[in-house]
């Protein structure tokens, strides 16, 4: 279920202690490493699965068995965060290694494995219904592809999705099918939430969503923070993480897993204009407002779902949550700079999201409070080819899996936007 039958969200209700499994974890993983990197006998893929193995058993045990979690998560992650470092005092984690090239793959392929799993052992079936504005829908569809007993419906506006994104939607065919709504994402959204409250409809089917509040695909996110501790024998204290964010439903996997036990310093968050939660860490006041766009446009949002959650764990008390995060907003002019700069320094090329991370970043480290920062890399610079082409003069490679889309044909049904079409549709369809 994504969201609690009385409208607001799941959250765990214990914390279970790991700090020691982390620690034995790094011990055991710096043996296997040696002195240098080429004598290592534990590949990054064992050692992200056996994260994401022990883990999981603490936290979905004993509803789901050991053997369960081993099966989802083999079948979840046959990609892995890469950890960069580039100098002293920076590094990146890369999230971008996984079939649409975002961050977002670790979440979705996580919970659609699990649901597999689950209705599976209940003999049931499920119709999972999206709406997008571009990316979500795109690593949902991928990851939900070829699930058994499992359909994928998204509902993208007509005409306001990029080219590459409507492929991503468009393209796969088998049990995904996407509806080009002639209307806004606004239109898309409302439609998704009136099929869930149309007791016709929930009847005859039985509906969920796989959108970014749904606790199966946040709790997967924690397991690349325990993955950039564990991995980086640079350093053993607690890091800092700059973390590009929108909806923080990735900040808030990474203070989960500080919750668990793992050693953190600090959290930044680094927003583009759109900073209702630095003003709030500034301020004190949860001022949210619509959205703005800038060239991080994953990150466009006014209303932040999982500021909810995050005001639980610190127990709604804005001193206790100045404690572990940091706010930073930048701008679209500063990111493109810092994407500019970023290539200057280093050789590398990275996206407008990941941008606002390292300007963020470069501002707190030059007040020399803090030594080591890990910004998350939130999307592979091909995704943003153009903006990146603007900002360095040079054109990164759209990654192989998701050049191969663009020869594919697009398959969609163009659809009103009322209800009463959805329904029929559903039902004629999925009953
Ligand atoms: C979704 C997204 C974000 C924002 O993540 P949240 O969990 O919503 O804060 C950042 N960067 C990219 C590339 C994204 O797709």
């Amino acid at each position: 279920m994504g969201l609690a039958p009385d409208g607001g969200l799941y959250h765990p209700a214990s914390k279970p202690n790991m700090s020691e499994l982390f620690f034995s974890l790094k011990e055991e993983f710096r043996k296997t490493s040696g002195d240098t990197l080429d004598k290592r006998t534990v590949s990054d893929m064992e050692l992200f699965r056996r994260i994401a193995r022990e883990v999981s058993y603490r936290i979905l045990g004993p509803e789901i068995d050991n053997p369960t979690v081993e099966r989802i998560v083999k079948k979840s992650f046959d990609f892995t965060p890469v950890h960069r470092r580039l100098d002293e005092r920076l590094s990146l984690l890369e999230l971008f290694h996984g079939p649409t090239c975002a961050f977002k793959d670790f979440g979705a392929s996580f919970l659609a494995n699990a649901m597999e799993e689950l209705l599976e052992s209940r003999n049931e079936s499920a119709v999972i219904l999206v709406a997008t504005s571009g990316d979500t829908g795109g690593a949902v569809a991928r990851a939900f592809l070829g699930k058994k007993r499992i359909d994928v419906v998204i509902l993208y506006p007509s005409g306001r999705v990029s080219y590459l994104q409507e492929k991503q939607l468009t393209t796969l065919g088998q049990n995904i099918t996407a509806l080009e709504i002639k209307g806004s994402f606004d239109d898309c959204q409302r439609l998704v939430k009136e099929a869930f409250l149309d007791d016709s409809l929930n009847a005859s089917l039985n509906l969920t969503s796989a959108n970014s509040i749904n606790l199966g695909r946040l709790i997967p996110q924690s397991f690349y923070y325990i993955y950039s501790y564990i991995s980086d024998t640079h350093s053993n204290e607690g890091v800092t993480f700059t973390v590009p964010s929108g909806n923080f439903g990735n900040l808030t996997a990474g203070v989960l897993a500080w919750e668990w036990g793992l050693p953190v310093e600090k959290f930044i968050a680094a927003t583009n204009v759109n900073d209702v939660v630095p003003q709030y860490l500034e301020e004190g006041l949860f001022k949210p407002r619509p959205s703005v766009e800038t060239l991080s446009n994953a990150m466009d949002v006014g209303n932040p779902s999982n500021f909810e959650r995050l005001r639980v764990i610190f127990d709604d008390n804005v001193d206790k949550m100045r404690v572990m995060l940091h706010g930073e907003r930048v701008t679209d002019e500063e990111t493109l700079e810092g994407m500019k700069e970023f290539y200057k320094n280093y050789g590398i090329l990275i996206d407008p999201h990941t941008a606002v991370g390292y300007v963020a970043s470069n501002r707190i480290l030059k007040l020399g409070k803090v030594r080591d920062i890990v910004i998350l890399s939130t999307a592979h610079p091909g995704k943003f080819g153009e903006t990146v082409e603007e900002a360095t003069g040079i054109r990164p490679e759209l990654p192989e899996n998701l050049g191969s889309l663009m020869e594919r044909e697009k398959k969609s049904i163009p659809m009103e936007p009322h209800l009463k079409d959805l329904r029929d549709f559903l039902l004629k369809h999925f009953r």
